[in-house]
């Protein structure tokens, strides 16, 4: 077939050839005009193979409805076609590997030869390129999930350790604070209310006979009704009050802004209701009494231990003088040796 190669020999050898692109062209027909030497070389298809046969017939999955259409509009004077790696693999493969192994980036452009136009073919290997964006992409993948799983693990360990920072403060029993906490946030106050100079209360609580509670009824019935007796508590104090649990059957509580009086009569109320408080328990209900030691801040407690020891003493004034009450303790000067 005499076939008319659309370059000058000078264009064609030289330079053609050189390209490390494969360049091939096709009239309408799809007959083979020109076939470089690197289309050659990667289909395994020489120059004098292919010039002046139907492209399709070494390529038959360019009769593809879709190629066929894009082509003919190259044919028509129609813009470049383009056929992606990713969509389209490899439209050049080599007649040896099979399957199709590697990817090309084909442009298909029109050739103006008189009155018709040619197909200029330009085939790009991008296997590498997409190799490494692959490789890229799945590092950056498998950055973002590492950096996804480290947040959420740091998130957890955050939430852990703030449960277990608030679990470290609490009395597993009554939810109310414990020892530790208590005297940590009652000092805290302590201080607050002496620095702007107002007033503040300690009272301490002890049920009274509780021993007996738990002989005659059992340990589980002691924790229900010490349970239920924080519960009231919670509702008896305001929010601004430091309530805890401070040993086995005693709690304490630091009242701001309180006076002497102010807290007697807080306790008082507190004592009264007790005392008619069906306590839920799981022998039935019963009820209990409680003692209360009340003291108020004075300039001269040195610090909260002071204070704690004036309240308790006051809290065994209450048990000694019959249980089921409150007594206060008032802040005495200490006499002078001499007796000033
Ligand atoms: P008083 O009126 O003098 O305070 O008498 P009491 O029996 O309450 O005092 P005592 O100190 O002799 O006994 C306190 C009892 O509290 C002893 C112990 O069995 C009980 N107790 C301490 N902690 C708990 C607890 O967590 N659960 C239960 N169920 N009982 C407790
Ligand atoms: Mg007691
Ligand atoms: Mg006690």
């Amino acid at each position: 077939m005499d076939v008319q190669c659309p370059f000058p020999p000078f264009y064609q050898a030289p330079v053609l050839n050189q390209l490390p692109v494969g360049v091939a062209v096709i009239d309408s027909e799809y007959t083979v005009l020109f076939f470089n030497k690197c289309l050659s070389s990667w289909t395994g298809y020489a120059y004098g193979e292919v010039v002046g046969k139907n492209i399709r017939d070494l390529f038959p999955h360019l009769h593809d409805g879709y190629l066929a259409a894009r082509f003919e509009t190259v044919f028509q004077g129609g813009p470049p076609a383009i056929f992606s790696a990713q969509i389209h693999g490899s439209l050049f493969p080599s007649r040896e590997k099979q399957p199709r192994d590697r990817l090309q980036h084909v442009t298909v452009s029109g050739l103006r030869r008189d009155d018709d136009y040619l197909a200029m073919i330009c085939v790009e290997d991008v296997t590498e390129v997409y190799r490494r964006l692959k490789a890229y992409s799945e590092m950056r993948d498998r950055a973002v999930r590492e950096l996804g799983e480290r947040r959420r693990a740091e998130q957890a360990l955050r939430e852990s350790e703030e449960k277990l920072r608030i679990l470290a403060t609490i009395d597993d029993l009554t939810g109310l604070l414990n020892r530790r906490q208590f005297i940590e946030l009652a000092a805290r106050a302590l201080k607050q209310s002496r620095r702007y100079g107002h007033a503040l209360s300690l009272m301490i609580i002890d049920v009274d006979h509780f021993k007996e509670i738990n002989d005659t009824y059992g340990h589980q019935t002691g924790d229900d009704a010490l349970s239920g007796l924080a519960r009231v508590f919670q509702e008896t104090f305001r929010q601004v009050d430091v309530i805890g649990r401070i040993g086995g059957e005693e709690f304490a509580c630091a009242l701001p802004e309180t006076n002497l009086n102010g807290a007697i009569c807080v306790a008082e109320r507190l004592r009264a209701s007790i005392v008619d408080l069906p306590l839920l328990t799981v022998k039935g209900s019963l009820s209990v009494t409680i003692s209360i030691g009340v003291a108020e801040l004075d300039d001269a407690d040195e610090n909260f231990e002071a204070l704690y020891s004036r309240s308790d003493r006051a809290l065994y004034k209450a048990k000694n003088n019959g249980r089921n009450r409150v007594e206060s303790d008032e802040y005495e000067s200490p006499r002078m040796s001499d007796g000033t």
